[in-house]
């Protein structure tokens, strides 16, 4: 099912990727006040701040709801700032419309749930609003997916997705993986649909945000979404992965925003020489198969196994090495050399149980 999207026309100050920044929840009228015009100030046009905070293990601080919206609205009066808070329910959608907000964002707990999901898409038909659909818990593409096609069946066509990364069970550099071949492959799959990053969530600290942010812009993402706190080290939730207006002002400095437009004569020249290349490289593979296929009767005819772990490993080995004095990665050649043989013992199977 194809999307039917329209612009989302977020203002921003870097031409070429929007900015949306503000604290993980609203906590006080004061910290919502404060870090707001702080972010207006370094001229971000973007606010974001959670009313419902998902949280999960009860007793921490689930937001105030409903009383911390006239906050934003205040936010928006002042500051002229456009605001954008999560929602989960059909109720907080209703609230959220009724106080004035303009994007609303599906958070990763409740996208990885459809009958939330659909509950939410029901409740915004009919309205004009903005909404970010964030990527489910589990790296599960189709699942994002299918909640983006919910909310858009629903008539939302200023629609977006942002990418934040997936959990794993073993934790490691990253809070969430970012597993870029994931919004990769969501931007291949849908390329009219604006993907925003939210390097705040996939790192879970500070010191790893600019990084991030510079890596989604050089993949082409359409904004970035940051969690910014006046008093980052206080901060109810998420204390660790927060930064100071100042901050966020500092690491936006610092980024190269490229031109996501295409060069027409270079890259086409460039483009055709890779397609040349792929295609040589579907030739030999071609060969290779066919090689394999001859060794696959004299396995049979001998009555041998098909797979001979020696010698597998050995082409492993022989190829990543080679790849490394080359410049490639050692895995990445290892990767592509296993699926290489799982095709030949594939095409080998077949021969032998002819
Ligand atoms: C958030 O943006 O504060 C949030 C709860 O994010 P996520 O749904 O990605 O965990
Ligand atoms: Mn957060």
């Amino acid at each position: 099912m194809e999307l039917r999207l329209q612009p989302l026309n977020l203002p921003s100050d870097q031409e070429r990727a929007f900015i949306i920044a503000g604290p993980c929840s609203a906590e006080t009228e004061e910290q919502v006040i404060t870090t707001a015009k702080q972010l207006a100030g370094k001229g971000c046009h973007i606010f974001r701040a959670g009313v419902w905070k998902p949280r999960t293990k009860p007793g921490g601080f689930e937001g105030h709801g409903e009383p911390a919206l006239p906050w934003m609205a205040r936010v928006k009066k002042e500051t002229g700032m456009l605001v954008a808070t999560e929602v989960a329910t059909p109720e907080h959608v209703e609230l959220a419309l009724k106080y004035g907000i303009d994007i609303l964002w599906v958070g990763a707990r409740t996208t990885a749930n459809p009958f939330a999901v659909q509950a939410l898409a029901d409740a915004l038909k009919g309205t004009d609003v903005t909404v970010l659909v964030k990527n489910p818990v589990n790296p599960d593409l189709e699942l994002w997916i299918g909640a983006l096609q919910r909310i858009n069946g629903a008539g939302v066509t200023k629609l977006g997705a942002v990418h934040r990364g997936f959990s794993s069970y073993e934790k490691k550099l990253y809070r969430n993986e970012p597993m870029w071949q994931i919004p990769i492959e969501l931007k291949r799959r849908l390329p009219e649909l604006p993907v925003v990053c939210d390097p705040s969530h996939i790192s879970g600290r500070r010191d790893l945000i600019a990084p991030l942010c510079q890596q989604a812009l050089d993949l082409g993402f359409d904004g970035l979404i940051v969690e910014s706190h006046c008093d980052p080290d206080k901060a109810w939730s998420d204390a660790a992965q927060q930064v100071t207006p100042e901050v966020l002002d500092f690491i936006v400095s610092r980024l190269i925003f490229r031109d996501t437009s295409e060069h027409p004569d270079t890259l086409k020249d460039l483009r055709k020489e890779i397609d040349e290349i792929d295609n040589d490289l579907i030739d030999l593979l071609a060969k290779r198969m066919k090689i394999c296929r001859s060794i696959g009767e004299y396995k049979k005819e001998n009555g041998m196994t098909i797979v001979q772990t020696r010698r597998y490993s050995e082409i492993l080995d022989k190829r990543g090495a080679q790849g490394s004095l080359l410049g490639i990665d050692t895995l990445c050649i290892k990767n592509i050399f296993e699926h290489i043989h799982e095709e030949s013992v594939r095409q080998q199977m077949e021969i032998i149980n002819r």
